[in-house]
């Protein structure tokens, strides 16, 4: 069966099957809305009385609304329905290793408020009670709940989405965290989990402009350096959700101590915290950099943005540490691309933000160095969603489970 086609079967359960329906009814008027209930049933192989009582239904949700009429084939005028994205709310929620972002978003995951809080140094239960709170205070501030959906956490690390559990998170240090259940019980909302960089491919294939491919990988580097992989349309989490733990991949047995006990993980070299560490040392030595104007002398000042804007500026001390970043990403990236032939590779995190210069540089290294037979169509381009992505990321898995927004176009 076609995946868009309306599920028909006689067998089964009957209320699943109208739940289904419901589901493909509601994401064909998000997709294609203003639509004529007619043009529905044709899409999805419906009959018109299964489109007309699921819209029913969806209209006395508010999930729905009349907008007009359109065009006659020679009968009666349609009218015309859309999705009402404001009628409900969600909270979506990212976690990283140096803050907590936090937003309400609609349905279709515009943010409507949003606030970020920096960690300072909290690891361990001290991040969860720290989480707890912060929901607190912002629900709070939200006022009534009664059109929240619910909220969704991203978080780094290996997490088991299907229990809401973080399994392993070496910067936070947190195991075994049952972070779903600790949310639920304090707030009676429905929560969902999942791993960052998951997040970030699934916001990208359902609501940025990457949903026409099936084989991609998204790269994330921020404070760590994390990849999501899409293998023939579906998200490839690996036997324990631990898939794509692309920082902890091996570039030198020689190297640096890593967070997470082994050696030379490619994260130490390739992320936020890594040229932060470059750029002190370098001025340190006396090297000299338009960032110390930038930030007025001030080294606490110096951030993942500072840095970009000192590359814009053409500093050379910038320039030369983002072509070292560059090289260590492309060399892990040749891997990903001999392991999994993606069709495009998304780069996204606060470092590839508006940063063409490293996507251009990894471009080079990557068609120098990787077979040309797998480079040649490949794309190299940012992340679609802008500096929200965190929070829409959060958005687009609770969104997926609640209304099964369909993952093809
Ligand atoms: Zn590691």
């Amino acid at each position: 069966m076609n995946k868009r086609d309306g599920v028909k079967r006689r067998t089964g359960d009957l209320k699943l099957i109208q739940e289904l329906n419901r589901s493909i009814i509601l994401d064909t008027i998000r997709q294609y809305g203003p639509i004529s209930r007619s043009e529905i049933a044709k899409r999805n192989k419906l009959s018109p009385t299964t489109v007309t009582s699921a819209v029913g239904e969806l209209i006395r949700d508010a999930l729905v609304c009349e907008v007009g009429v359109g065009e006659s084939n020679g009968g009666r005028k349609p009218i015309l329905v859309q999705f009402s994205p404001d009628s409900r709310f969600l909270i979506g929620i990212s976690l990283s290793g140096s803050k907590l972002t936090i937003a309400q978003m609609n349905l279709e995951a515009r943010v409507r408020k949003k606030e970020t809080h920096p960690l300072k140094l909290q690891q361990g239960e001290s991040v969860l009670r720290f989480l707890l709170d912060t929901i607190e205070r912002f629900l709070a501030q939200v006022g009534s709940l009664d059109n929240c959906v619910g909220i969704s956490i991203v978080t780094q690390g290996i997490v088991d989405a299907a229990t809401g559990v973080i399994r392993y998170n070496p910067k936070l240090r947190l195991r075994d965290a049952p972070v779903k259940e600790m949310v639920e019980q304090r707030f009676q909302l429905k929560t969902w989990v999942d791993n960052d960089t998951n997040a970030y491919l699934l916001a990208e294939k359902t609501l940025g402009q990457f949903r026409h491919y099936q084989n991609m990988l998204y790269v994330t580097i921020g404070d760590g350096l994390g990849a999501s992989l899409l293998m023939d349309g579906a998200i490839y989490r690996g036997y324990k959700g631990g898939a794509g733990e692309f920082g902890h991949t091996t570039i030198d047995r020689a190297g640096m101590r890593c967070d997470c006990g082994n050696i030379g993980c490619l994260e130490n070299y390739v992320s936020w915290p890594a040229i932060y560490s470059k750029l002190l040392s370098a001025l340190a030595k006396g090297k000299a950099s338009s960032i110390m104007e930038l930030v007025e002398g001030d080294i606490s000042r110096i951030n993942a943005k500072i840095f970009r804007l000192a590359l814009t500026e053409k500093d050379a001390l910038a320039i030369s540490i983002l072509e070292e970043t560059a090289s260590y990403l492309a060399a892990g990236m040749v891997n990903l691309i001999h392991l999994f032939n993606p069709e495009v590779i998304i780069l996204g995190g606060e470092i590839a933000f508006e940063n063409e210069l490293l996507i251009e540089k990894v471009r080079e290294y990557v068609s120098e160095y990787a077979h040309g037979i797998l480079t040649e169509e490949l794309e190299l381009r940012p992340n679609s969603l802008g500096e929200d992505v965190e929070v829409v990321g959060a958005a687009a898995i609770l969104l997926q489970n609640t209304f099964q927004f369909s993952l093809s176009l």
